[in-house]
C-alpha cells in the first residue's frame, strides 16, 4: 500500500508506504551487466557506441523500482471523514552514480561528479514538464567506511546512487523556508539568503570552503553538529540552470567537503538534501537554492523529536574549524 496522508493538526503530508518484503538480493541491480534488472534508463550518459539499457554507462537514471511516488492513477484527493488523503502520484527515479559497486565520492574523479550533477539538472528539468508536479528534491545517503549498518536499512542498496523524486506538494520544510524569504524581502527588498552569504564571508567564523561560485559554511544557528551548507554566491532560485562552470564548480565544493566529512566521522552517514524552488505557479523568484548536509551520529535525538527544538553540542564555529583543517 502506498498513499500521502495529511496529519490534521499539523497539516502535513505523511507517505504511508508498505511493500512486501523485498528480501536479499544475491546479485547487484545496480552493477554493469544488470541493465536488465531494472526498469529502462530515463538518462543516461555512456561510452558512444554502447547499447541503450546495456554496459558502457558512466552514469544511469532509472525509475525506482520501489517508488515512495508513482505516476498511475493520477492525485486521486479524497476525504476520509475528517481526513485528507491521496494517491502517491509522483515520480521517484534513481540516479546510479558510478559503474564501480563501492566508490565514494571523495574518491570519484571530478569529471564523475560533473556527469551525477548533469544527471540531477537534465532529470529536473524534464520532470518539470509534468504540470502537475509542484516540486523536485533530490536527495543522497553517504556511508563512511566504518558506518555500522542499521539493521532496518538492510534493504537498502550500497551501490553509490542519490535519488530524485518529483511530488505533487510543496513539503513543509520548503515551504517555511520560502515563509521566511518572503518576510525579509518584504521587510528589506533583499534576499535573506545572499544577506547570510555577505555576512559569512565578512566574518570568516563559520566559513570552510570557498570556490569561484560556492560558499560552504556552517549555519549561525545549526541544528545538528557539523551541519553543513553548500549555497551559490550570487542569487538562483533553480538549481537546475546550472550552468557548466558552476557544474565544475560544485564537484570541487561537494567532493572536498565530502573529504572533509568523511575523514572525521568515518562511522557516520551523511545525508544530503538539494532545496530548489517549487514549480509551475509556486514558482519564486525570490527563492536561493543550497545544499544541506548532515553528518547523522549515533546519537539519541529525543528532545527535537518531541518539540521540534534543537540541541546541538557542538558550536558551528568549532565545526567549521575542525573541517577547515581537514586536507
Ligand atoms: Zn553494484
Ligand atoms: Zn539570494
Ligand atoms: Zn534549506
Amino acid at each position: 500500500m502506498s498513499e500521502l496522508r495529511r496529519e490534521p493538526v499539523l497539516r502535513r503530508w505523511v507517505a504511508i508506504s508498505t511493500s512486501p518484503s523485498k528480501g536479499k538480493k544475491e546479485t547487484c541491480p545496480f552493477c554493469p551487466g544488470s541493465e536488465g534488472a531494472t526498469p529502462p534508463e530515463t538518462f543516461v550518459l555512456r561510452e558512444t557506441g554502447s547499447r541503450e539499457n546495456g554496459p558502457g554507462w558512466w552514469v544511469r537514471v532509472v525509475p525506482n523500482q520501489y517508488p515512495l511516488f508513482r505516476l498511475e492513477g493520477g492525485l486521486g484527493k479524497r476525504a476520509e471523514g475528517m481526513y485528507d488523503m491521496m494517491n502517491n502520484f509522483g515520480a521517484h527515479e534513481v540516479v546510479i552514480e558510478t559503474p564501480e559497486h563501492q566508490q565514494t565520492w571523495p574518491e570519484m574523479e571530478l569529471g564523475q561528479l560533473e556527469r551525477i550533477l548533469q544527471a540531477y539538472c537534465q532529470r529536473s528539468l524534464s520532470l518539470r514538464g509534468d504540470n502537475r508536479f509542484r516540486q523536485i528534491l533530490i536527495t543522497k545517503h553517504h556511508w563512511g567506511p566504518k558506518h555500522h549498518w542499521d539493521p532496518t536499512l538492510e534493504h537498502l542498496l550500497h551501490h553509490p546512487h542519490s535519488h530524485i523524486v518529483a511530488m505533487p506538494f510543496i513539503p513543509a520544510r520548503i515551504e517555511d523556508e520560502i515563509r521566511g524569504v518572503l518576510e525579509y524581502q518584504q521587510r528589506k527588498e533583499r534576499c535573506i539568503y545572499c544577506d547570510i552569504i555577505s555576512q559569512e564571508l565578512r566574518a570568516q567564523k563559520r566559513v570552510i570552503l570557498e570556490t569561484d561560485h560556492f560558499l560552504t559554511f556552517a549555519p549561525y544557528a545549526s541544528r545538528y553538529p557539523y551541519e553543513t551548507w553548500v549555497i551559490p554566491k550570487s542569487h538562483f532560485p533553480d538549481f537546475a540552470m546550472l550552468s557548466g562552470s558552476q557544474v565544475t564548480d560544485l564537484s570541487q565544493a561537494l567532493k572536498a567537503i565530502y573529504t572533509k566529512m568523511q575523514k572525521a566521522f568515518e562511522e557516520a552517514m551523511i545525508s544530503m538534501v538539494l532545496h530548489t524552488t517549487p514549480l509551475q505557479e509556486f514558482y519564486r523568484e525570490e527563492y536561493h537554492w543550497h545544499i544541506e548536509l548532515r553528518a547523522r551520529l549515533a546519537r539519541p535525538m529525543g528532545f527535537e523529536w518531541g518539540t521540534g527544538f534543537f540541541i546541538n553540542y557542538v558550536a558551528p564555529e568549532e565545526a567549521a574549524s575542525v573541517l577547515r583543517d581537514i586536507q
